[in-house]
């Protein structure tokens, strides 16, 4: 009788984790329509209400940020034609990071645009191989998605430059091992922002943050990230999915005339050192387990 409690537990937190990998491939927020509109200056939002999407607009074609999952393509381009804007200007495509939720629709987007695909050289093979290098689900077929060919090798520090627009990739690495953070400026009524676009801070769930074979630096990784988020100069916070920075209240709040709710430099700082703190906390929790 007393060996079948740890039995029941064990299968209990096999139901739990497969719940929550079924939910994290189909939170419905993901797929679900978003207004599309202009943040500031020449940046767009064309993401749905669960996964962000940035459109950088020049006189020489767009730049867009994340492809998402495949269902999501039409929606994107729905989105970048109701701004005025054609899907096929699409010049340059870049992501977040490689995982399924902001790479999977790459392939499509390629093929439908033509758009150049430029990713973080620790990012590459994963979207190479659809998913397949991942450290984390390369062995999970849900999580796998159509091969994108890569046309430009990122490095951290690398600037992506079209039609007078500097995008700038910094490596924050630890969710995945190329995980990238944008930033560029913006001018708007004769001022100019410093935007950043979070890639993720996050440590998911199952993630071995010592002792990680697959993954040897991954803690340390996740240290430089914070160091490098800190001191990264933010007036508009952005970042790869809408709840990092408010999406949805933020949207509520604008109004003509009015401040900017997206110019938000205490919020950007409050995220990270929360998300600091997390990783933080985990790091230690899995410490004390692994002696
Ligand atoms: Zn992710």
């Amino acid at each position: 009788m007393p060996q079948l409690i740890p039995i029941i537990s064990r299968v209990l937190i096999l139901i739990l984790a497969t719940a929550a990998s079924v939910f994290a491939q189909n939170d419905p927020e993901w797929t679900e329509p978003f207004p599309a509109f202009r943040i500031a200056g020449n940046l767009y939002y064309v993401g749905s209400k669960g996964l962000a999407n940035y459109l950088v607009t020049t006189p020489q074609g767009n730049i867009l940020i994340n492809s998402d999952l495949e269902a999501n393509v039409p929606l994107l381009q729905a989105s970048i034609e109701k701004l005025g804007f054609k899907f096929a200007d699409t010049k340059i495509l870049l992501i977040s990071h490689a995982h399924w939720d902001h790479d999977a629709g790459s392939a499509k987007i390629k093929e439908l645009t033509g758009a150049s695909y430029m990713v973080m050289d620790a990012d590459v093979p994963v979207v190479e191989s659809g998913g397949k290098a991942d450290f984390q689900y390369g062995n999970r077929p849900e999580f796998l998605y159509p091969p994108a060919k890569v046309e430009r090798v990122l490095h951290d520090g690398d600037e992506v430059k079209l039609g007078g627009a500097v995008l700038v990739a910094h490596l924050t690495a630890g969710h995945t091992k190329g995980c990238t953070t944008w930033t560029m400026k913006v001018t708007e009524g004769g001022k100019t922002y410093n935007v950043v676009i979070v890639g993720s801070p996050n440590v998911n769930q199952g993630y071995k943050l010592v002792h990680n074979d697959a993954y040897p630096q991954i803690a340390s990784d996740y240290l430089r990230l914070f160091d490098t988020l800190k001191v990264l100069p933010c007036d508009i916070f952005l970042g790869a999915h809408g709840g990092y920075f408010g999406l949805e209240e933020k949207y509520a709040h604008r109004k003509d005339g009015a401040a900017n709710p997206f110019v938000d430099p205490d919020g950007y700082r409050k995220f990270v050192a929360e998300k600091e703190q997390e990783f933080r906390t985990e790091l230690a929790k899995q410490t004390l387990a692994a002696k």
